[in-house]
């Protein structure tokens, strides 16, 4: 036998080997099989709580963003709260921070249990009305769905929150660990006048949580990633923000008589280096945990890369890259060019122009690697600028926590179908500012929500689905009743 034909045989066994071990490793990954807990859930009046989401949307919260808006609405908004929870309103130590962000808190009757805290945000973004099929402050009921801007972000969400408790306080419940609702009123700006400074009145008083629970996360139809039925995801972080300007200066002049690269010349090649040269993508914390929870349930040849997704690893970076914006964004720090600026007129050369990079840095990575690799692409001609609102990475809370556990299983007993797993929330939220006074931060909404019905979020004819409203509410009820009794 000749050596090279010895040579081909052993690494013919090799990869066979390997092959063997991926498919007996695969064969081993047994699915997740969900106990199904039978409960009661709670009583929910659909038309009333379907009435008072209608009648949260109806007063315009708005996020203020300039000196044009005001907050003329939050103290009404405050008045509806109250009257339309009047036993969690009676229940409660009612604080206001900051003028308009809110602190609930229902006394526990367990002193050495710490408190669970549930967050939302009152604001909502800015809808003119132009393309809606109803006025978006209308609140109007129709075809089973309340519409209007924040029946989704977030007014829904916290409706259903409140009704929860409500309705256990109308049983006569009593938490035996002691429960906060922290709302701000600028999430859709930072947060920085609402949840930062409810976290630092927490932090100035000592409280401390047991759990904080947000909005984020999201239901997911599972075949997308070949897994039966829906997946719950909860974001367990949130990914970095950073806004990064690119600023070219040439002289001025003319246009009649250009010169070869001008400064838009130059910032718009910046802003095409930027697009073109991706950071790394990489495996954080937990896109390693989600696809662990994951995996065991998908169909089988989707179940045998990802359960090998360390021998695949180079492959499955590259399919999760090219298929879609979602998958790649879970796997790298991601960039998009938003704004751009040169003359004030059509018929100058400006002296200097401008374009604003979004970042969203991924959660093993931090804002100065993104600056770091900013300025290497774009040369030393271009100007780097760090704008203000940038946030790192938050730490990746724990999914072995008796919360996350509570969490879980509250999805199943619920939700029918439903695999829950933890995730990088790629978005960015209140609960960033809580990791001060928490260690188990999660973000989940407990909403079915259709793919039609998830595009109209920020944008035309937003609407809640009201029998998915009324789902939330016993989720929030359940929930409380799994970790507070
Ligand atoms: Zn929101």
């Amino acid at each position: 036998m000749s050596v090279g034909l010895i040579i081909l045989i052993t690494i013919a066994s090799a990869i066979g080997a390997l092959i063997l071990f991926m498919i007996i490793r695969t064969v081993l990954t047994k699915p997740v099989k969900v106990e199904k807990r039978s409960f009661e859930p709670v009583p929910v009046d659909k038309d009333r709580v379907a009435q008072k989401l209608s009648d949260a949307v109806r007063i315009p919260t708005l996020t203020v963003l300039d000196d044009t808006m005001s907050y003329d609405e939050f103290p009404k908004y405050h008045a509806f709260l109250e009257k339309a929870f009047p036993l969690l309103h009676k229940a409660a130590e009612k604080t206001l921070i900051n003028n308009y962000s809110l602190v609930y808190k229902i006394e526990g009757s367990d002193a050495s249990l710490l408190p669970g805290c549930f967050l939302a945000h009152q604001d909502v973004v800015p809808a003119p009305a132009e393309g809606w099929e109803v006025p978006p402050f209308s609140g109007e009921i129709k075809d089973g769905y309340v519409y209007g801007r924040g029946s989704q972000d977030m007014k829904g969400q916290m409706i259903a929150l409140l009704e929860g408790i409500e309705i256990l306080l109308e049983q006569g419940f009593k938490p035996a660990r002691t429960i906060y609702c922290c709302f701000g009123h600028d999430e859709e700006f930072t947060g920085k006048e609402g949840a930062k400074n409810i976290a630092k009145y927490l932090q100035e008083n000592n409280i401390r949580f047991e759990y904080v629970i947000d909005e984020g996360g999201t239901v997911l139809d599972g075949s997308i990633i070949g897994v039966d039925g829906m997946l719950a995801l909860i974001g367990t972080c949130e990914k970095g923000y950073l806004d990064i300007e690119l600023k070219a200066k040439k002289n001025g002049g003319h246009s009649s008589s250009p010169y070869k690269r001008n400064a838009v010349d130059l910032m718009a090649e910046a802003v095409y280096y930027v697009a073109m040269t991706p950071m790394k993508s990489s495996w954080s914390l937990p896109v390693k945990q989600m696809f662990k929870a994951i995996a065991p349930n998908m169909k089988p040849l989707m179940k045998f890369i990802f359960v090998n997704r360390d021998i695949l690893s180079p492959l499955l970076k590259f399919v999760l890259a090219i298929a879609n914006p979602i998958t790649n964004s879970l796997i790298r720090t991601t960039f998009a060019a938003t704004q751009a600026k040169g003359a004030g007129a059509p018929n100058v050369l400006p002296p200097k122009a401008s374009a604003t990079i979004n970042c969203r840095i991924n959660v093993n990575e931090n804002s100065d690697m993104v600056i770091k690799h900013v300025k290497e692409v774009v040369g030393k001609n271009i100007e780097v600028n760090v704008l203000p609102g940038m946030a790192e990475p938050t730490p990746v809370s724990d999914i072995t926590s008796a919360a996350y556990s509570v969490l879980t299983t509250t999805i199943n007993e619920v939700f029918e179908n439903f695999l829950p797993a933890p995730y990088p929330f790629i978005a960015a939220t209140d609960a960033k500012y809580y990791y001060g006074v928490c260690n188990n931060v999660y973000r989940f909404t407990p909403f079915l929500v259709s793919e039609d019905d998830r595009t109209r979020i920020h944008a035309i004819n937003e609407r809640t689905d009201i029998d998915g409203l009324v789902k939330a509410t016993q989720f929030f009820a359940r929930f409380i009743e799994n970790s507070c009794k």
